[in-house]
């Protein structure tokens, strides 16, 4: 997520294709530990809540690309000052085969009554080493029933209602914790480590009338969080920290989505996965999507989205805006530079990172208060995000303004692909996809806007750099979001020192070499949950124990 402070710009389905009956199987040891390697792990706490910060920009210079594919050949360091193997430049990310959560979700939008209802089948499998006697389930739409449990003034939801549930063959009473979107549901017979099991549900969810990620302004649907999802089981067990509003608190496991989704045939929508197939039945129609390896599911809607479209390799890019409320008559330039920054994150992330695996990726300008948000294969951003920044910094180029559009785009990489628990790990994604900010500058030659990130300007591992940070508690950046002292504290951290902490490990490894170490991070974590462990270990592994500037740097801005 990106968010501003209102002056100053931050840049800166369907049904029962699961058989109910029978519903544990046991996965072979085999599969299980391709699993289990494509889990998580975390630790659980206690949270808070908020409101957001600002930003800025900056930095440098392109790059160039060549094709490959996904592993690393174990002799092969691509040329580059490393102690270890890394993938090539435009890797491919190839989506595992591996078995995964599955949900089936038959869903129907009612703009009349401004809900989301369903019926939602998902089929898992028990991802830890001890039985699980119940299931945990984040309902976050229930958190809208006000404005204090949402942190969102103005919200006028309601909870979720959540009937007919049946785990395995039996049906079940839910129960919900104090904290709404805390629902639980018993198992009459613990699910073993490697079990398998079916649930379903079905649910109706309020759409709150609100500017915001969740919610309907303006006949605009921003539908996303709205059903209730399985948490992720961790060391600690069930994973359900507090939700926030200011940047994103959302934890879950890579699964596979069929949907159907029947809106108002007036009504087009974007979402999460590809279409395979469209349905009109007198004034409703039905679509089905197909989202394979994803974190979760979401969709807009609008009755007067104006289409944008472009390509990037094998990836169809949509932009879209709703041409009956623009927020400006400049708003087809905002789409068109939104479509190019698309384009160019696509290829600048691509080439760092590894090719994005997904075909389609779709960009709502949609009216929320916060700069943008991401989705798996979808991101929302705000149009004012443009007009902001135009103000603000006039001599920019309007490239540079779709530095949104670029940290959005980022996450599809840190949180889609690498996924990580936001809200006990905050920096690994949103540290990353600030970053990400720069690696699209250096891409399209921008680099001069971004040098008071560089060790020049601010060098983090000095003394009274790192004193002053730490008397501001935004250092060090490794904590989770509860732990700061403040939102501001937090913001700094995982947005502006983190990004800045990732530049200076670039300054001090190489650019070429510091992309491919996060290639070989995303090569060995894609899919799954990642954990800071897992990044350093990586870090350490390609760049050796002994690069002191390194060393000082991470000792600094990091506590391990
Ligand atoms: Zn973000």
């Amino acid at each position: 997520m990106r968010h501003f402070k209102s002056t100053i710009a931050a840049l800166l389905a369907f049904s029962m294709i699961f058989p109910l009956a029978s519903c544990r199987k046991k996965v072979s040891d085999k599969e299980f530990e391709k699993k289990l390697t494509r889990s998580t792990r975390t630790e659980t706490t206690e949270p808070t809540e908020t409101e957001p910060t600002d930003t800025e920009p900056t930095d440098t210079e392109p790059t160039d690309t060549e094709p490959t594919d996904t592993s690393s050949d174990p002799s092969n360091n691509q040329g580059l000052n490393l102690k270890s193997p890394v993938p090539e430049k435009n890797c491919a990310i190839e989506i595992p085969q591996d078995e995964r959560f599955h949900y089936d979700m038959d869903l129907t939008l009612d703009p009349s009554n401004n809900t989301v209802s369903g019926h939602v089948v998902a089929s898992f499998f028990n991802t830890s080493d001890k039985a699980w006697d119940e299931l945990c389930l984040r309902d976050y739409a229930s958190l809208f029933k006000d404005s204090q449990t949402s942190g969102v003034q103005g919200s006028d939801g309601a909870l979720t209602e959540i009937t007919n549930i049946k785990v395995g063959a039996d049906d079940v009473t839910m129960r919900r914790d104090d904290d709404v979107s805390v629902v639980w549901f018993p198992l009459s017979k613990p699910l073993q480590p490697k079990e398998e099991m079916t649930m379903s549900y079905d649910f109706t969810a309020k759409i709150p009338s609100l500017k915001d990620r969740f919610g309907v302004y303006n006949d605009v649907y921003n539908v996303t969080n709205f059903y209730p999802i399985l948490a992720v089981c961790t060391e600690d067990g069930w994973s359900h920290e507090k939700f926030y509003n200011m940047g994103e608190c959302f934890f879950s496991e890579v699964s596979d989505y069929n949907v159907m989704l029947t809106v108002p045939s007036e009504y087009k929508i974007l979402s999460t996965g590809t279409e395979t197939k469209t349905d009109v039945q007198g004034d409703k129609t039905t679509y089905t999507l197909s989202a394979p390896c994803v974190r979760d599911f979401v969709f807009c809607a609008s009755k007067s989205f104006k289409f944008f479209e472009g390509d990037y390799k094998d990836t169809h890019i949509r932009v879209v805006y709703d041409e009956a409320h623009p927020a400006s008559s400049e708003m087809d330039d905002c789409a068109q530079a939104s479509l190019k920054a698309a384009q160019d994150s696509l290829a600048a992330f691509g080439e760092a990172f590894g090719e994005y695996p997904y075909p389609e990726l779709d960009i709502i300008l949609a009216p929320i208060e916060a700069g943008g948000m991401e989705y798996p294969n979808l991101i929302i951003c705000t149009a004012e995000s443009f007009y902001c920044m135009k103000n603000s910094y006039e001599s920019i180029p309007f490239e540079q303004m779709s530095i949104v559009v670029a940290h959005e785009i980022g996450h599809q990489w840190f949180m889609g692909i690498v996924g990580s628990n936001s809200g006990m790990e905050p920096w690994l994604d949103e540290s990353f996809a600030s970053y990400t900010e720069i690696v699209y500058a250096e891409y399209l030659g921008l680099t001069d806007q971004y040098d008071h990130y560089s060790k020049k300007y601010m060098d983090l591992s000095s003394t009274a750099i790192h004193d002053s940070l730490k008397s501001m508690d935004q250092i060090p950046i490794n904590r989770s979001y509860y732990s700061f002292s403040s939102e501001n504290a937090y913001v700094y951290a995982a947005y502006e020192i983190g990004k800045q902490a990732l530049y200076q490990m670039e300054e001090c490894i190489g650019r070429e070499e510091f992309h491919a170490i996060i290639r070989e991070y995303v090569h060995r974590n894609a899919f799954t949950n990642s954990t800071e462990d897992r990044f350093f270990e990586v870090l350490f592994e390609c760049a050796g124990q002994d690069n002191q500037e390194l060393n000082a740097l991470v000792d600094s801005v990091f506590e391990r």
